[in-house]
């Protein structure tokens, strides 16, 4: 349970305000039913239970998404109900459910939610016992989610930012080491339930140091970036491509095996050895392939790719080694219901 909340920061943020909310309503209905407010009682029961369902289809679906707005939705305009009952003292419970909303959904979605709560609040107008206390009122619950729209939209570009940070390789623009191993991970999951196969490539460029040593560093990451261009536009949209380090990099091919695998990689080399130049003529690059063996761990996948890189480094470079298979077979992926 604490696991979840740690991970999931959305479920975190549900599962706060939901508590934070069933503790400050629930005295507030038992005082309206003990004042014989009936009407206004029921509402705030149903603001409640609103509330604890919402957490709960949160907790057992992990839909925090649906669950966000849903909660975003019965507060605010609950706040509206209780306001145009009780009057005045309903009024400020819109100010923290204006506030909240950009918790619980994305900014766009929260300024929709707060402005049409304030318009419906206004319309109705029973909250409200003069026309001044209603544009006072109407003012400052557009300034306050003004203000946390601001916040909000702030907080989410840095989040993208830093997510971007850490997860592209600034020189080529490809994803980096930390998604490959996260990636990896998930075609490993992705090949035990559906028994795609997967391919991992490592290309190593030949003699890279040598473009560095006579032409430069500048002329080193041409190189990198030209090969990145051409390994892009060279395979699927479903490939992925990362940098391992240095002049390495991986590449991810689901479904592609035996002839096809090959296939592919032959004309990877043939497009490379082509179009892949330098000041000083051809770049050429080494391979080392491994199928991913059932049942087999990303390490051992990712090392025997390694030793078949090695192995063509050794015997020559400006080859593709393949790997030997390992384990079973994958089964025959699952056929799909028809329909
Ligand atoms: P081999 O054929 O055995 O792979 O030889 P190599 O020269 O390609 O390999 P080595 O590992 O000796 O050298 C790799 C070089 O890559 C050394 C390092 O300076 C260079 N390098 C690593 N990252 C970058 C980068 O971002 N830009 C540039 N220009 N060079 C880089
Ligand atoms: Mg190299
Ligand atoms: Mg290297």
């Amino acid at each position: 349970m604490f696991h979840r909340l740690k991970n999931d920061f959305r479920l975190s943020i549900i599962t706060l305000l939901g508590i934070s909310g069933l503790v400050g309503i629930t005295p507030f209905a038992v005082l309206r039913f003990m004042q014989g407010n009936l009407l206004a009682g029921v509402v705030d029961s149903a603001i409640l239970g609103g509330i604890a369902s919402s957490m709960a289809y949160a907790w057992l679906t992990g839909d925090t998404r649906r669950t966000g707005l849903a909660m975003a939705i019965i507060s605010s305009y609950g706040a509206v109900v209780v306001g145009s009952i009780v009057g005045d003292p309903g009024l400020f419970w819109l100010y923290p459910c204006l506030v909240t909303t950009f918790f619980l959904v994305g900014p766009r979605i929260a300024v929709g939610i707060n402005l049409s709560a304030i318009l419906a609040m206004m319309v109705v107008g029973l909250a409200f016992s003069s026309q001044e206390q209603m544009w006072s009122f109407s003012t400052t619950a557009v300034v306050v989610s003004a203000c946390a729209y601001v916040f909000a939209h702030r907080n989410h570009s840095q989040r993208r930012r830093l997510e971007q940070l850490a997860t592209i390789d600034p020189l080529t623009g490809v994803k980096n080491r930390r998604s490959m191993d996260e990636e990896l991970d998930v075609a490993a999951a992705n090949a035990e339930r559906s028994g795609l196969p997967y391919a991992l490539v490592l290309l190593d460029i030949d003699h890279f140091k040598k473009i560095n040593d006579e032409y430069g560093h500048g002329v080193g990451d041409d190189v990198l970036t030209e090969l990145v261009a051409l390994l892009e536009s060279n395979t699927r949209r479903s490939d992925q491509l990362f940098r391992y380090g240095g002049e390495e990099f991986v590449l991810l091919l689901p479904g592609v095996d035996g002839v096809n695998l090959r296939a592919v990689m032959n004309n990877l080399q043939q497009v490379l050895r082509k179009y892949l130049k330098h000041p000083g003529g051809p770049v050429t690059a080494s391979f080392g392939v491994a199928l991913l063996g059932h049942g087999e761990s990303v390490d051992s996948w990712l090392a025997r790719a390694d030793n078949a890189l090695y192995t063509a480094k050794e015997t020559g470079r400006d080859r593709i080694v393949y790997a030997e298979e390992v384990g079973q077979p994958m089964p025959e992926p699952v056929p799909r219901a028809a329909g």
